[in-house]
């Protein structure tokens, strides 16, 4: 395993659509494990193909319960509604506030290749739909409801107070 360069905002590889996985082959096997290191090494919760430069569909997540492999991601229903700060180790340093499902589920499939349905609330659900967005080639930037703040100028306001 290798921790991989996080692309960041600016970079045009995420604005791009990521490619369908019709194979997972060895390749598909260590982009997954690196990009697993990647956001583990960055404390992330979801990191995305296109973030280390990769075209193609595929999504870890790890919201504290384990993680979770996606692989052609389908997101098959939506249900209520969160609003709440997001970040995104692509656009480092910052966060916004954006209107999310409070529930989603999506089809996808895992490492081996099996189908499974996935079903998540709150920051899950919230983490399934920034990811999916990557592989379409948006950031959470542009749904953000108010201004993208930055995270350190927050915590040294708060700390003054
Ligand atoms: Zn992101």
């Amino acid at each position: 395993m290798a921790k991989r360069t996080i692309r960041t905002v600016g970079d045009r590889i995420l604005t791009k659509t990521a490619r369908s996985v019709e194979h997972l082959g060895p390749k598909e096997l260590t982009l997954i494990d690196d990009m697993l290191e990647t956001m583990y090494e960055e404390n992330g919760v979801g990191l995305a193909a296109p973030q280390v430069g990769v075209l193609k569909r595929i999504v870890v997540m790890d919201v504290g319960e384990g993680p979770i492999v996606m692989v052609n991601p389908r997101i098959t229903a939506r249900e209520g509604e969160q609003t709440g700060d997001e970040g995104c180790l692509s656009v480092p340093g910052k966060v916004a506030c954006v209107t999310r499902p409070e529930k989603v589920t999506a089809e996808a499939l895992d490492r081996e290749g099996k189908p499974f349905v996935i079903t998540g609330e709150g920051l899950l659900a919230r983490c399934i739909c920034h990811e999916c967005d990557h592989l379409d080639g948006h950031l959470y930037t542009e749904f953000a409801e108010g201004p993208v703040r930055d995270v350190e100028e927050e915590a040294e306001a708060e700390e003054e107070e």
